[in-house]
């Protein structure tokens, strides 16, 4: 098994330069005992030059420019990120899909990540659930078109983080159950394995977004088959988010 992961997705919080500060700093002490999981904060981009990682926290980017350089205005490049120390950048996040990104677009810019050494974190997830598998299809599309061109090797340092739309945002109870989660990952990594040998398929990560809580983080983690989690709101609650840290770490 991977070393676990859990990734704090700030999205575009907090409003201030002062409170992204001192909620770094905070998460920060909290991640001072892991000793089994990797702890990576994602905040918004315009504090990145003023959270300083360590080894125990790493910095991730939310989003990223499918080029390096260039008339892109208003875009962040993977050789910009990889000079502010990031390691981690989460691509095809389902709220970029909302406003426009194709899965022909995330394969550009997971190609621009590692091309940079820096991981790319992909997200995949179905929209809703139906009874006739219409769902499955969704996530194999997603997965198959946004690594698409990617080598066999460099696909397995590609994290994927299964974020399933409709649990996201909502309460613990909203969330995905670890048995649903575990299926899912089965699923997932048969697709990887299609696509890069069972070798290299399982030396991929996945974990899993939407709704992990504190309340549900030690279920998920324990029996759904996941080294991790991609955590957006409770990651703003430094109590809650220490404790998902600690369900993680724990786990046997
Ligand atoms: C996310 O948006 O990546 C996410 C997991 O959000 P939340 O935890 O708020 O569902």
């Amino acid at each position: 098994m991977a070393k676990r992961l859990i990734i704090a997705n700030w999205k575009m919080n907090p409003a201030t330069l002062k409170e992204a500060r001192a909620l770094f700093q905070a998460t920060k002490k909290k991640a001072s005992t892991v000793a089994r999981a990797s702890v990576v904060i994602a905040p918004p981009s315009v504090y990145l030059a003023f959270c300083k990682p360590s080894k125990k926290v790493l910095l991730g980017a939310q989003n990223v420019a499918w080029a390096d350089k260039g008339a892109f205005t208003g875009e962040i490049s993977a050789v910009q990120l990889a000079n502010l120390n990031v390691t981690y950048v989460i691509v095809g996040h389902s709220e970029r899909r909302f406003l426009g990104e194709t899965d022909e677009i995330i394969s550009k810019k997971i190609k621009s990540v590692l091309k940079q050494s820096l991981i790319p974190v992909l997200c995949i997830g179905e929209l809703e659930r139906d009874n006739h598998g219409a769902y499955l299809r969704m996530v194999e599309d997603q997965i198959r078109k946004s690594l698409a061109g990617i080598g066999r090797e460099s696909l397995a340092k590609v994290v994927i983080a299964y974020e399933p739309v409709w649990a996201i945002g909502k309460s613990s109870d909203e969330a995905v159950n670890s048995h649903k989660l575990h299926e899912m990952t089965i699923f997932i990594r048969k697709i990887l394995s299609g696509m890069c040998g069972r070798d290299l398929a399982h030396k991929v990560q996945i974990i899993y977004g939407g709704s992990v809580e504190a309340k549900n983080a030690l279920e998920l983690i324990q029996n759904g088959n996941v080294s991790g989690f991609l955590v957006g709101h409770a990651s703003l609650d430094i109590k809650g988010f220490g404790e998902i840290v600690k369900a993680v770490d724990a786990r046997g």
